[in-house]
């Protein structure tokens, strides 16, 4: 017999299966004996109040042991001798899009500029080493995308668009922790994330597919207004195309623009990482001194704010995390965040950006489609002359910022490359310091402690979501002028984070199915 119960327990209590399966026991009347497993189903925090405690959606087995599965796996079936649809990129949106394809009975051809996921990591680690960024192989380009080396956060705000669960699902499939499918904030971490990567990639070629990686697509095979394939390397590759490049593929967006291929302006946030001692936001999240604790994990926190009429707002935070530079290519300073899974570190920290939109930059005005990604550009360079030309990265401490203070020392961080104290508040373009000044304050106010000099802002978080829209039929899916042509992902305007350029990777394959259908 199996039962299902809602219970608000404390930490220690969902911490532990033991006491879990006595605090059920005895709060059901059950044998202690007879109840032979308790599953969680879900699994979320609520530390509203002084004392801290955990919601818990748990199946109880009395008499029996669990034999269902925790999911049920996809089946991916053998494509080598189906057609083949091309997919550029291999990130989340090209991975799923790739997966999605061969459950449909499709063979994926999958081009990555970059290198496969354990090679790149050599590269990732050159950045400190030498102070330069690899145009090829970075922490945007590479098997696994901008996705790889990251927190691994799974959720998403747009649950519309698709099936996010089935994406956790495959994750699990390829070796993830079934944690993610309970947790109400689920994340995978950097450490574990690159074998789940390999995992999808080796399904792919056991089906029959090919990922081609250090290739990198310079052109689509256009036959009147339709995509027949594309050019990488030297070789041309025959198939539609599902383009899923993300947001970093400057020159991808600078192709598709001079070959009047429909790209538009769009608007982005921008601002700086915020990183604060992890001890801290534990303390302030969790309200007591103690933090976190021995039974919690690292906390998280969410801000948003309105200033002069714009967002201003927390962005991808890494509890027990690391800052990290995310340039992909010279004279850029760009920086991101990650975490291990066990978030362990000893710093927090989070993007805290400002809208900006087209209208408010002044090549918006001018219709160009590639206006913010100027806009990007220009501040990244800026950025990396105040750097002192090099990865280490301008940062400024918090409290410093919001009064207009330089700051005479800088507390320890996690960004490997190192930091230069500069005047963030005097040449971050007003727009962004001045909102970002007043969102602080509204911060500090909503969370005591929180406007700190124990803070430090590093400059600056650019890449937060694609500058260029690829516009696409809504229905199909394909590019509202070639057919043939599916825009998929973050770097085409439709994702935004790894869950939700999953969902639209699966999209895409759907919609490329229906039209390989169509056109026999
Ligand atoms: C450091 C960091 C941490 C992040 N943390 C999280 C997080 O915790 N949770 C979350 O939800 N989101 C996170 N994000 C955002 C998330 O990674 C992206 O939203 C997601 O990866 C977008 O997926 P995508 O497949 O659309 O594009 P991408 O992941 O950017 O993948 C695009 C791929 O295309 C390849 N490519 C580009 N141009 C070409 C070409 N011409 N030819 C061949 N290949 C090409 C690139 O090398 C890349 O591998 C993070 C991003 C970064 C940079």
């Amino acid at each position: 017999m199996t039962n299902e119960y809602q219970l608000r327990v404390l930490p220690q209590v969902a911490a532990s299966a033991d006491a879990l399966r006595k605090y059920v026991a005895d709060e059901y009347g059950l044998a202690l004996g007879a109840l032979k497993a308790v599953r969680i189903l879900k699994r979320s925090i609520d530390a509203r109040q002084r004392t801290i405690f955990v919601n818990l959606k748990v199946r109880a087995y009395v008499n029996e042991m669990p034999t269902e599965n925790e999911f049920e796996p996809v089946d991916y079936q053998d494509v080598s001798q189906r057609p083949q649809v091309i997919v550029v990129g291999a990130g989340p949106g090209g991975l799923f899009a790739a997966l999605r394809l061969i459950e449909l009975g499709y063979r994926p051809i999958v081009l990555e500029r970059g290198k496969d996921v354990h090679e790149r990591k050599k590269d990732l680690a050159n950045i400190s080493r030498t102070q330069q960024v690899d145009g090829e192989s970075n922490y945007c380009f590479g098997e696994g995308g901008a996705g790889a080396y990251s927190d691994g956060k799974l959720y998403t705000r747009s649950k519309k668009r698709g099936n996010t669960e089935k994406i956790l699902r495959v994750f699990c499939q390829h070796g993830a922790s079934t944690n993610i499918l309970a947790d109400a904030h689920p994340h995978i971490g950097t450490d574990r994330l690159p074998q789940v990567i390999e995992a999808m990639r080796n399904t792919i070629l056991r089906c029959g597919g090919e990922v081609h990686f250090q290739t990198k697509m310079t052109q689509l095979l256009l036959e009147g207004q339709k995509v027949i394939g594309c050019v990488a390397g030297e070789k041309a590759y025959h198939g539609p195309v599902i383009l899923a490049t993300g947001h970093s593929a400057r020159d991808v967006y600078r192709y598709l623009a001079e070959a009047q291929i429909h790209v538009e302006a769009k608007g982005i946030a921008v601002g700086v990482r915020l990183e604060h001692p992890s001890q801290l936001i534990d303390q302030i999240q969790y309200h007591r001194k103690e933090g976190r604790g021995q039974w919690l994990p690292a906390a998280e926190y969410s801000f948003v704010t309105q200033a002069d009429g714009r967002g201003v707002y927390s962005f991808c935070m890494c509890p027990g995390g690391f800052v990290i530079p995310a340039a992909t290519g010279p004279e850029q300073i760009v920086v991101n965040g990650m975490s291990p899974a066990n978030r362990g570190t000893r710093w927090s920290n989070s993007g805290m950006v400002v809208e900006i939109r087209p209208e408010d930059v002044e090549s918006g005005m001018s219709n160009d489609p590639l206006a913010m990604m100027h806009y990007q550009e220009e501040l990244e360079r800026t950025c990396w002359q105040q750097g002192n030309m090099k990865q280490t990265a301008p940062a400024q401490r918090m409290a410093d910022f919001v009064n207009g203070k330089l700051s005479y020392d800088l507390p320890r961080s996690s960004y490997a490359p190192g930091l230069v104290s500069s005047p963030l508040h005097f040449w971050l373009p007003k727009p962004i310091s001045s909102r970002l000044q007043q969102g602080f304050r509204t911060f500090g106010k909503q969370a005591h402690g929180f406007l700190t000099n124990e803070a430090v802002m590093i400059a600056v978080e650019t890449r937060t979501s694609s500058p260029v829209r690829i516009v696409r039929d809504n229905e199909t899916l394909q590019h509202v002028q070639v057919e043939g042509l599916f825009p998929c992902g973050e770097g085409a305007g439709y994702a935004g984070g790894i869950v939700s350029a999953g969902v639209d990777g699966e999209r895409c394959a759907e919609m490329c199915a229906l039209y390989m259908e169509k056109i026999g």
